[in-house]
């Protein structure tokens, strides 16, 4: 189907993973997809793997934790569209895998870097861009992982305890998706977060059981919701879970 057409819509770190499946779906309804990439090259494959079937990709440098290349590609978007529809806050790293007290607070800071200052930065400065659209959509991508309702159950996974700087980096992506939704509450924009569930991806390769496809589809389902639809809330494919 082509119900996207004439939106545009901008992934970060949409390369490989998720991020590229979420651009392929959007891409295939007819979206145009801007591949926002750290690395251009990688950035360009991809893009280029989209159009030999059919969607309407390109490549965007974008490093999350670089203000100057975020800052370039709203200047981009703004003078290639003048608007932006769709922002898929998708790039994400899991550095640490030791308990607690062993974490090295420098990838505690690396991790919120990417996780949560990235998210941010580029949510401000696409802001102005998805108010010049009739129906902006940011979608955060976040984790269960993130979710202080999962994480206080006492069946929580020992191995999880091993994610300090992961887990919280997500809980933060939760507060900044509902804060953010405040804020715009009275526009047509709409922030909610996505929960992919255990994806098969470089980041999660022991117990990623589900697929790419799987994973992409509450953001797919948030990125195109109506304008009557939910703001501020954290969703997996199923509808709203709790935070
Ligand atoms: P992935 O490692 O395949 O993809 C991560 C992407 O982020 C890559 O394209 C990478 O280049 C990009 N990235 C990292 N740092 C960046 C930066 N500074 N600037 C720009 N891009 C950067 O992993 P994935 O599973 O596809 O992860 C996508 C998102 O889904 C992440 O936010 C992750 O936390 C989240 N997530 C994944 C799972 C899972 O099980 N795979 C579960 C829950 C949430």
């Amino acid at each position: 189907s082509d119900d996207l057409k004439g939106k545009v819509a901008l992934i970060t770190g949409a390369n490989k993973g998720i991020g590229y499946e979420i651009a392929r779906q959007l891409g295939s309804r007819g979206a145009t997809v801007l591949i926002g990439a750290r690395d251009i090259e990688r950035g360009e494959e991809a893009s280029n793997k989209l159009r030999s079937s059919q969607i309407d990709a390109k490549a965007v440098q974008l490093n999350v934790t670089a203000q100057q290349t975020i800052d370039s590609t709203a200047q981009q978007i703004e003078r290639e569209f003048g608007k932006l529809d769709i922002l898929v806050n998708n790039a994400g790293i899991a550095i640490d895998r030791v308990p607690p007290s062993q974490l090295d607070i420098e990838k505690l800071r690396e991790t919120y870097e990417t996780n949560v200052f990235g998210v941010f930065a580029v949510t401000k400065a696409m802001l102005p861009l998805l108010k010049k659209s009739t129906a902006g959509r940011i979608v955060n991508i976040s984790s269960g992982l993130g979710s202080l309702t999962q994480n206080s159950d006492p069946n929580y996974e020992f191995a999880e305890m091993k994610l300090l700087a992961y887990n919280s980096s997500k809980t933060a992506v939760n507060a900044l998706t509902i804060l953010f939704a405040g804020e715009l509450k009275d526009t047509p924009i709409k922030v909610n977060a996505a929960d992919p569930g255990f994806t098969a991806t470089d980041i999660n390769q022991h117990r990623g059981y589900r697929t790419v496809e799987q994973g992409a589809t509450a953001a797919i389902k948030l990125a195109t919701l109506p304008n009557d639809g939910f703001s501020g809330g954290f969703f997996d494919e199923n509808g709203v879970v709790p935070w």
